[in-house]
């Protein structure tokens, strides 16, 4: 009421229409003319889609209020920034064009741009690290709720904590927290954000010594469907606090996280051995069966790949089909290089690239595999399986051999004690006793119609695998569903297909 009493639009007769501010006798003008408003006055309205289906339309008086209060900017269509800022990790969605982007600065622009996007029933995506492989935090003709701005880091030694916003990524919080020796469990992937990835889990290189991403969640802030801030915790929001840690984005944008904070490295000893793909099937029953005696802080993936033609691969195996088994121990460094040597024994090697390795090398391995720029398109596919049976490796021997395209690979997770540890019921997370996750990554480039066949590729070698499974998936490794792959598909590559 205060607020309406003394808010009054007026106009300059120019066209831009201003808020003043009445207090003590005197109009304080509360949007000032900028040179950008000043160009926006002759624009097309802006237009963003409604959860009814139709379209808002607002003039530049409508936005006003928003304008003046946000410190980020509004992208537009017409914004040279517009372009780089709707593209997303999956170059699947590349033809998804939001009716506009808020590229948040502050925890105040996100609330401002929930309020906004609710009073005007917008269709909203919220876009942490864009690393979504079904495409979750882009759409057309919304509002996006960009959050990759808001990366500011705060480590607190003493607490044994860091607080990170929402929209930071996995590289970015292990440059703070590695500066000092100490970790918290992320991705593999430094690009990767913190906010979905947490939010559906997170399984990453310390999962066996510090279980997951969500699983080191303190608290967090979150801005709620109504633009209200609350905290989660153990102790405040205690309902909210479970279901953010694992149910996924669905419960508010998280503006920051608190995480818990392990001494890690900086050095670590890491396992990297390339084995030749037609080994496969011998290498994966060794790994196997060294995984129940192993060391149990060791966390170890089995990835078969085909090594591309790149300065950050050995050039002697340039080209060639890998099974890649690695691991990493997140403790002392010679004691470390010991426990991991049985995985350098599991056949032949083609080339071994094990040894010390400062964590956040580990944690950019495999960065350049997935540019930003000239995006690969992907459409993954995970499953749960209790036991890596004789069958199930043969099947994934066949898959990884079976590949449609030399950028698809198999990522076969070992899921120890950090994950099992934790209770079923304690967090949302969906799977706590599986042995293996395991995820079918197609990935490939080219737009001119072999999506149906890559995709078929995940699909068929799933369902392959899906009577030995839990009968769960990961969340965060799963494409485009196939009920809307179609549409999607349709949506993203248009004619070309
Ligand atoms: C190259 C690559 C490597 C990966 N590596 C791993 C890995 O090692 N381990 C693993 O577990 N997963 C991994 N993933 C999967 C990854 O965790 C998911 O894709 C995850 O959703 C990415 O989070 P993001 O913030 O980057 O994505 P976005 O696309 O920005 O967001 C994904 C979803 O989370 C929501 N969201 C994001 N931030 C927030 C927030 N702050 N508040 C509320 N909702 C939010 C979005 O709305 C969207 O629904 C990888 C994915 C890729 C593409």
């Amino acid at each position: 009421m205060e607020r309406q009493k003394h808010r009054e639009d007026f106009g300059t007769g120019n066209g831009t229409t201003h808020l003043k501010w009445t207090c003590g006798g005197y109009n304080w003008p509360l949007v000032r003319e900028t040179a950008d408003s000043h160009q926006r006055r002759n624009m097309a309205d802006l237009k963003i889609k409604t959860n009814s289906g139709t379209t808002a339309s607002f003039q530049e008086e409508d936005l006003a209020e928003l304008m003046m209060s946000l410190r980020g900017p509004l992208l537009r269509p017409e914004d040279a920034a517009y372009e780089p800022a709707r593209h997303v990790y999956n170059g699947m969605f590349a033809g998804r064009h939001p009716g506009a982007i808020l590229r948040a600065r502050s925890t105040a622009d996100v609330i401002d741009a929930v309020r906004f996007a609710a009073n005007h029933d917008l269709v909203v995506a919220v876009r942490g690290g864009g690393h979504s492989v079904a495409g979750n935090s882009i759409c057309d003709d919304g509002l996006i709720i960009d959050l990759t701005e808001l990366n500011g880091i705060h480590l607190d030694r003493k607490a044994g904590t860091v607080r990170v916003q929402g929209g930071a990524t996995w590289g970015d919080v292990d440059r703070e927290t590695q500066a000092f020796g100490l970790a918290t469990p992320g991705g593999v992937v430094s690009t990767t954000g913190i906010g979905g990835l947490t939010l559906n889990g997170g399984i990453g290189w310390l999962r066996n010594k510090h279980g997951l991403s969500c699983d080191n969640l303190v608290s967090a802030e979150v801005v709620t469907a109504s633009g209200e801030l609350i905290t989660a915790s153990a102790a405040e929001n205690p309902d909210l606090f479970w279901a953010l840690r694992g149910g996924g984005g669905n419960f508010g944008v998280v503006t920051s996280f608190e995480f818990k904070v392990h001494p890690v490295g900086p050095i670590v000893p890491a396992a990297l051995v390339m084995y030749p793909l037609a080994e496969a099937a011998n290498v994966l029953r060794k790994w196997r069966d060294w995984l129940p005696d192993a060391q149990e802080d060791i966390t170890s993936n089995a990835i078969p790949f085909t090594v591309p033609v790149s300065e950050h691969m050995p050039p002697p195996v340039h080209g060639q089909q890998v099974l890649i088994i690695a691991g990493v121990y997140p403790g002392d460094v010679e004691e470390g290089l010991r426990l991991i040597q049985p995985l350098r024994e599991l056949g032949t090697p083609l080339f071994d690239m094990s040894g010390p390795l400062p964590f956040r090398a580990m944690q950019s391995s495999f960065d350049f595999f997935f540019p930003l720029e000239n995006p690969l398109i992907s459409y993954w596919k995970s499953i749960y399986l209790n036991e890596l049976g004789d069958d199930a490796i043969e099947i994934l021997a066949e898959a990884a051999n079976n590949r449609t395209s030399e950028l698809s690979m198999i990522n076969i997770v070992h899921l120890g004690k950090g994950v099992r540890s934790v209770g079923a019921k304690e967090t949302a997370f969906g799977e706590r006793t599986a042995s293996f996750m395991i995820s079918l990554d197609a990935n490939w480039r080219d737009t001119t119609g072999d999506t149906a066949r890559h995709a078929a590729w995940a699909r068929s070698y799933w369902d392959r695998l899906n009577p030995l499974s839990t009968g769960g998936v990961y969340l965060n490794f799963v494409g485009a569903e196939d009920k809307d792959a179609d549409k999607l598909v349709r949506s993203a590559f248009g004619a070309q297909l």
